[in-house]
């Protein structure tokens, strides 16, 4: 299948773009190929976005019309969710069932209504005389055009988590995803036109960092919305100060996952393993840090090492899966290269470190867990993003804040008590924007999720997502 560009409600021919190929990471097949998107293109997608922003066919519909479309654009999702499901699939090597059928799609729905109800919420807007002789409005507008910029681990639900909030904001969009999953954002686009929202609100273009870019730096992107790396997240920041954007980051995540001496230990295992392997751990909030009060260290870390050992690995479609590939050779790499230095340095790999070598040409990796990893070193400093755990021993509360805290980033965290002060405290410390207690990722459409620290800042999902996506203006009128 080859794609083009969707530029103000169509398709569109690229104009000086070359050609990328888009591949199966299960097996290394070619599905598709898509542009790779010149300055140029880049360029009419603004222009279409800026066009449908000013002309008001968006941003000066009611909220409740905003939202008619949203919502119509939820249920035709929901209609074709197994089509999209399957092409998420295809396109990232993600299990069709647990994954992507089971998990993400539902999700990704629920989280579309969600911002369509959101858009008719209007956020607290007071009127008064705060000066005598005036009144004052506060009116939330719409930023304008929004260029936003997405990972391959989660296609279509960062695609939603950025365009949810932006439309029902009365924004206007330019997204460009990552250069090798594409797929279903091109698609959800497409449906967004068939539900109604109008032509140049929504467009997508495809290619790779040079083409985001491209995005940061047009003088008539309002701000940008990044879910990836630390690095980048420096590097789009940097660049967007030039024309003064906002941005807003999603970025890394390196997450510890605290388990106290009175748990129940099968539970923690199952949850601990669950959560650094669903999505093969390229989860910018899967559970990577494992720190266990010392009296319960050696019960726990077995439990974990026979978890990963009976996690089933496998293609899309294989029966009972719940792990598939990593998404690319280069991500393997980078994995393996995390392992290696990490047992140089003299941290014991118990299971796993490897990748799966009767899988052929899939870009598969063992369940791994390390353990005698130093604090310092980069397994326990670092995002490797991939299905690997490290299981370290604290002596006591203030200890395991002190770990927890101890890297540069801040997305989430969890803490494992039955002490619910202990847990109440532990949580008031934590540096990161969400602390389960109890439990590791599930998240709702109505909670906030974004980081602290190097993790950035910005919220998606929630209401407060979709007001990052507005402007305060004070409107003054003398009385009289
Ligand atoms: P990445 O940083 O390599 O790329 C993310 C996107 O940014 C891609 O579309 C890429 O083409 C684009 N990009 C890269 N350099 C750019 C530049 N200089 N200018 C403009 N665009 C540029 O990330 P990835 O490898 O695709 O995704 C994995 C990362 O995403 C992990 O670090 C993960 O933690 C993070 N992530 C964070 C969250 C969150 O909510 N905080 C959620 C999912 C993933």
């Amino acid at each position: 299948m080859n794609y083009k560009l969707w530029i103000d409600g169509a398709w569109a021919e690229s104009q000086q773009g070359s050609l990328m190929q888009v591949e199966n990471p299960a097996n290394g097949t070619i599905i598709a190929q898509v542009v790779n998107a010149s300055r140029a293109d880049v360029d009419a997608a603004v222009r279409a976005a800026q066009t449908a922003f000013y002309d008001g066919r968006w941003s000066r519909l009611t909220p409740g019309q905003r939202s008619q479309m949203l919502w119509r654009l939820a249920n035709l999702l929901e209609e074709r969710m197994e089509t999209f499901a399957r092409a998420e699939s295809e396109n990232t090597g993600k299990p069709y069932e647990f994954v992507s059928l089971g998990a993400d799609l539902p999700f990704t729905v629920d989280n579309l209504r969600f911002f369509a109800a959101a858009a008719r919420d209007t956020h607290g807007s007071a009127a008064g005389e705060y000066a005598a002789g005036f009144t004052s409005m506060y009116r939330r507008e719409p930023v304008g055009v929004v260029g936003q910029i997405t990972p391959w681990n989660y296609p279509l639900m960062m695609a939603v988590w950025k365009i949810g909030p932006a439309l029902a904001a009365g924004c206007t969009v330019v997204l460009k995803p990552a250069p090798g999953t594409p797929i279903t954002t091109l698609m959800l686009a497409e449906l967004a036109t068939e539900a109604g929202i109008p032509p140049g609100v929504f467009n997508v273009v495809t290619g790779g960092n040079e083409t985001g870019q491209a995005l940061v730096e047009h003088p008539d992107v309002r701000m940008i919305s990044v879910t990836g790396s630390t690095g980048t997240g420096k590097k789009i920041m940097k660049t967007a100060a030039d024309t003064l954007k906002r941005v807003h980051l999603e970025l890394g995540g390196k997450a510890p996952f605290i388990v106290f001496d009175d748990v129940d230990v099968e539970n923690v295992a199952a949850v601990a393993t669950l959560t650094s392997t669903f999505n093969t751990g390229q989860d910018c909030t899967a559970a990577t840090r494992v720190y266990v009060e010392k009296r319960r260290m050696n019960t726990v870390l077995e439990a974990i090492v026979e978890g990963m050992r009976g996690v089933k690995v496998g293609e899309q479609y294989e029966a009972g899966v719940t792990m598939g590939p990593l998404i690319s050779n280069v991500q393997r790499e980078r994995v393996k290269g995390f392992v290696d230095r990490a047992r140089a340095a003299g941290a014991q790999v118990l299971t796993g470190g490897d990748m799966v070598s009767e899988r052929g040409s899939g870009y598969f990796f063992q369940p791994t867990v390390i353990a005698s990893a130093d604090q310092q070193s980069e397994i326990i400093q670092n995002e490797v993003f991939g299905p690997v755990l490290t299981v370290s021993a604290f002596e006591d509360e203030a200890d395991a804040i002190r770990l927890g805290n101890d890297v540069m980033y801040g997305l989430a965290a969890s803490v494992w008590t039955k002490d619910i002060g202990r847990a109440m405290r532990v949580a008031r410390e934590l540096e990161f924007g969400t602390v389960w207690i109890n439990d590791h990722i599930p998240l709702a459409s109505e909670t906030p999720h974004g980081g602290f620290k190097q993790s950035g800042f910005g919220k998606d999902l929630s209401a407060e997502a979709v007001n990052d996506y507005r402007v305060t203006k004070h409107v003054m009128v003398k009385n009289g």
